[in-house]
Order: C-alpha cells, then structure tokens, then sequence
C-alpha cells in the first residue's frame, strides 16, 4: 500500500527529530495533507498504526490536516478553490497551470518529551 511507505518515511523524520531533541516519547504527531497529494486520510490514519508499532510514537495521537487544492488564475489575476482535478477559473473559464495548494504531504508538527 502506497501510503505505508509515505507513513514509513514520515514517522522516520519524526522520530530522527525526537531522537534530536532527546526526547523518549511521541505525544503528538499532525501530518499536513493536500486534497491533491492523491493520499487517502483512513489509508494514512491505518498506515501510521502499521509503523508506529513497537517505536516511540506508538501511543501518539495521529492527526491529520487537510489543505484544500487552491490555484491562482494569471487571467483574473486572483485565486480560486478548484472543484475539480480540472483546474479551471470558475471567474472566466481559463485553465490554470499554478497550483499554490493542495499536493502538500509533511509532517506539520509534533509533540515529544
Ligand atoms: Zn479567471
């Protein structure tokens, strides 16, 4: 499953921080994920369970925080909250290839003591 390594790779940078702050224990672990990253928060949620088994976050709280896609039209020149996968400015119509938002996939904070 896709989101097993994602997880896997997540929970190495967070315990690699903990590890840095000479820390014990994983309290609090928030993932940022964009509604464009093609990950699937459940997935996520069981993956994290998966590979935080027998490690130091294994009691951790997992949280998960969504960034919704958002794109910029050159045309209008403003944002807008794409509906779609299709990019296109509900203003005018004009396909957008900037996309500002949405394809994050990072650890966003963590708790450790
Ligand atoms: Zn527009």
């Amino acid at each position: 499953m896709h989101e097993v390594s994602i997880m896997d790779q997540t929970l190495d940078i967070a315990l690699n921080e903990a590890t840095r702050q000479g820390a014990s224990q994983i309290h609090r672990l928030t993932v940022r994920v964009g509604t464009l990253s093609g990950v699937v928060p459940d997935a996520l949620r069981f993956a994290f369970d998966v590979v935080a088994k027998d490690t130091i976050a294994e009691q951790a709280k997992f949280e998960i925080e969504t960034v919704t896609a958002r794109c910029y039209c050159q045309n209008c020149n403003q944002d807008f909250y794409p509906e779609d996968i299709i990019f296109v400015c509900p203003h005018c119509g004009t396909l957008s290839s900037q996309v500002l938002n949405g394809k994050e996939l990072e650890l966003s904070s963590l708790e450790v003591s």
